[in-house]
Formats: C-alpha cells, sequence, structure tokens
C-alpha cells in the first residue's frame, strides 16, 4: 500500500491519521508544533463530528481523558438573557491541551509515524492559481494545515482569544456572550476548570496590548459576563491568542491542494462546530485515501471525491454560519436576537440544527 502524508497534527490531521492506521494504510503526520499546548479555542464539542468520533472509537477515549457533557446553554447581551436552555444535542467539552495529545498518542499507538516540530513545507494557494495542481503538491500529501492566514476582511481583523479559569459558577454548560466587540463562549472543561474563549474585532491600525487581553475576556465593565468572572481565577499558562482569521466560507474545490478541515475553511467559532469539521473532513476523506494507496484510484480522483464529499456535507451549514455570525455581531440585534432566543425555543433550534 502507498504511503499517506498528512501536513498539520491538528483535530483533523490527526483523526485522519487515526482512521487511516486502523485501516492499515501506512501514514506518516507532520506536526509543527508540540504535544501537549493549549490552543485558541471554545472546547466545546457538538454536532455530527461526535458520531465520527463514536465510530473510530475514540469517544470512550476522550470520556476517559476527562470529557464533561454539555447539556445546557445560556444566552446573554449587556441587558437581556434567556436562562438555561436544553441543547437540542448533547455536546462535550475537552481542554485540547489533552484531547489534541491524546489523539496523538492513540495516532502513535497504531503504528502511525508522528514527526513532532517539523513543518510541511508546502504552500497551498488558490486552483486557480495554479492549474497544474502537481506542482503545488506531491501525491499522497493531504493539508490540514489549520485555518490559512487572512489580515484584514471587510475592514476589520479578528482575533482569538483563550484561557482556562476556576472559581467561577455557571448558570449553564455553555454560556455565550455577546457584546459590540465580539463574543466570548464559557463552558466547563475537564478538572472543574472553565473555558473562557473569545471572538474579537479590531479596526485596522488598532493594538491590543497584552493587559488588555485578559479585560476583554472579561467583558464590558457592568455586564453579566463581567460579573460572572468577578473572582476568576485565571490559569496564566493556559493564555493563548491566535490572529489574522478569516471568518469567509470557501469551497474545498477552490482549494489547489488536498485538504480537511480548517484547511478547507473556518467555520464562524460561534457555531462551536468548527472541531466537529474537522474530524467529520477526515472521515469523508479516509475512503479516497484508502482507494488510492491501494492503487484503485488516481490521485486527481482521489483529491476530487474528498473536495466534493466535503463541500456536499459542510455548503448549507456554512452558509446558515456566515448569517448567524452576521446577525449576532451587529450590536444593534444583539439584545433581540437573545430576547428572540428566550421566547421562541424554535428560532434557537433551528439556528443550533441549520449550524450543524
Ligand atoms: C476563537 C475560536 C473559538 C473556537 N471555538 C470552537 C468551539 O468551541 N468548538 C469547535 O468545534 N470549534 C471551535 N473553534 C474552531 C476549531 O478550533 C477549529 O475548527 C479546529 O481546531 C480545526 O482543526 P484543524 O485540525 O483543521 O486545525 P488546527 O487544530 O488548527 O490544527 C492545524 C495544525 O497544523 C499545524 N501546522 C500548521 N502548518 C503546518 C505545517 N506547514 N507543517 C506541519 N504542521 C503545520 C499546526 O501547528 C496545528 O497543530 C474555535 C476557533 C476559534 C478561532
Amino acid at each position: 500500500m502507498k504511503s499517506i502524508t498528512i501536513a498539520g497534527g491538528g483535530l483533523a490531521g490527526l483523526t485522519l491519521g487515526i482512521g487511516l492506521r486502523q485501516r492499515g494504510v501506512p501514514a506518516a503526520l507532520w506536526e509543527a508544533g508540540h504535544y501537549p499546548r493549549h490552543r485558541v479555542c471554545g472546547e466545546f464539542i457538538c454536532g455530527r463530528g461526535q458520531e465520527t468520533l463514536t465510530r473510530l472509537g475514540l469517544r470512550d477515549l476522550l470520556e476517559r481523558a476527562g470529557a464533561v457533557d454539555a447539556d445546557t446553554a445560556a444566552f446573554f447581551s449587556a441587558t437581556q438573557s434567556t436562562g438555561p436552555r436544553p441543547l437540542p444535542s448533547r455536546a462535550i467539552c475537552l481542554s485540547r491541551f489533552i484531547l489534541d495529545a491524546t489523539l496523538a498518542e492513540k495516532f502513535r499507538e497504531l503504528g502511525g509515524e508522528l514527526r513532532v516540530g517539523q513543518r510541511w513545507p508546502a504552500v497551498g494557494v488558490h486552483a486557480s492559481a495554479c492549474p497544474d495542481r502537481r506542482e503545488l503538491q506531491p501525491e499522497g500529501v493531504v493539508r490540514a494545515t489549520g485555518r490559512r492566514l487572512q489580515t484584514e476582511e471587510d475592514g476589520a481583523r479578528w482575533f482569538g482569544l483563550k484561557a482556562h479559569v476556576s472559581n467561577v459558577p455557571l448558570t449553564a454548560d455553555l454560556e455565550m456572550h455577546v457584546s459590540p466587540r465580539g463574543y466570548v463562549g464559557l463552558c466547563r472543561v475537564n478538572g472543574g476548570r472553565v473555558n473562557v474563549c473569545g471572538l474579537f474585532r479590531r479596526r485596522a491600525g488598532e493594538s491590543i496590548g497584552s493587559q488588555n487581553r485578559r479585560e476583554l475576556l472579561r467583558g464590558p465593565i457592568g455586564s453579566p459576563l463581567h460579573q460572572r468572572l468577578a473572582s476568576a481565577e485565571f490559569d496564566e499558562n493556559s493564555f493563548c491568542a491566535v490572529a489574522g482569521l478569516s471568518l469567509r466560507p470557501y469551497r474545498a474545490v477552490a482549494r489547489a491542494d488536498c485538504c480537511i478541515g480548517d484547511a478547507i475553511t473556518m467555520i464562524p467559532p460561534v457555531t462551536g462546530n468548527g472541531m466537529s469539521m474537522a474530524f467529520e473532513s477526515a472521515e469523508l476523506a479516509s475512503e479516497p485515501l484508502v482507494a488510492w494507496s491501494r492503487g484503485e484510484i488516481s490521485w486527481a480522483e482521489t483529491q476530487s471525491q474528498i473536495a466534493r464529499r466535503c463541500d456536499g456535507a459542510f455548503a448549507r451549514r456554512l452558509a446558515w454560519a456566515k448569517w448567524l455570525q452576521r446577525f449576532v455581531l451587529t450590536p444593534s440585534l444583539q439584545n433581540m436576537l437573545v430576547m428572540f432566543a428566550a421566547r421562541s425555543d424554535w428560532s434557537w433550534r433551528m439556528a443550533f440544527e441549520k449550524t450543524r
């Protein structure tokens, strides 16, 4: 069997590596960083990706690693709140510090070759920029390198912050707080801690000092978020930030290289579905890759099948997520949205289901 090279050992790359090894395919995975490490992420896993985890036998593994169930959510704006509402389907929450390292260990156990601290050199570009795909990536290479850098989008720059805190009582398993600056999610993770993770908008040229990062996560003085985090104890080692985020949807068929996970596109974090898409896209890619490894189909066909499968699974979700994100980030609509979610069970269930 021919070997597959996976560039990027985040959730998509590791899940793919595990799936391939379970089917006897030789796989080498290059990860530029190391394990364990904190990542900017709400650490809230919901949607169909959980079924992928179950099919790969990973769900139990994550539960043993400390994953916490989440059954309720509450939404807050400056003046409105919903109170706890049942989630239409159960989610699980687990720190990326543990999650990524657990999957990396599993991949190794299954005989995968893990090259930690090694960056894959290929650069991804748009398909139209390079008609001959073989120039971009050799056959057998799957790009799972995560989000693509976008310095500015519609005059704004997006950045994410994450920290783990203790001593925070939550009113629901997931709390989502919106403000004119962006939004912050709080959820319980392993070890009795709470993940505090936010997406924020910055105007071009505006700088955010490191001191201000904690204040951004705490929210405006007087807000429900600020009150919730009043006695929070921050774990300084867990603090991390990421900038250059793109919230625009892209299609896999438009990518010149063979991609999975955020390397295709990043779904707006407000949906809490990016990790699910990473797991799902890895599973969708497995079958064509196994066929290529056995010499049954060409690399061009493999890449095309993977792209079509991913676009088929994600296009509608991404379209809904784009609108949801736009509404949530429009300050004049925030109070109304939370009020609506409080009064209409149907609208909140629909927004949840359409983005998953
Ligand atoms: C603020 C914020 C909050 C979020 N909250 C949630 C949430 O609550 N729930 C949810 O489901 N999703 C959430 N997400 C999205 C989620 O984190 C991503 O969708 C998910 O991590 C994508 O997985 P991935 O494997 O595609 O990419 P990543 O997890 O980013 O992994 C990519 C990996 O590739 C490595 N890499 C990059 N370049 C190279 C290279 N050239 N060679 C080798 N290695 C390389 C990187 O080091 C990294 O480890 C959030 C995102 C943000 C920004």
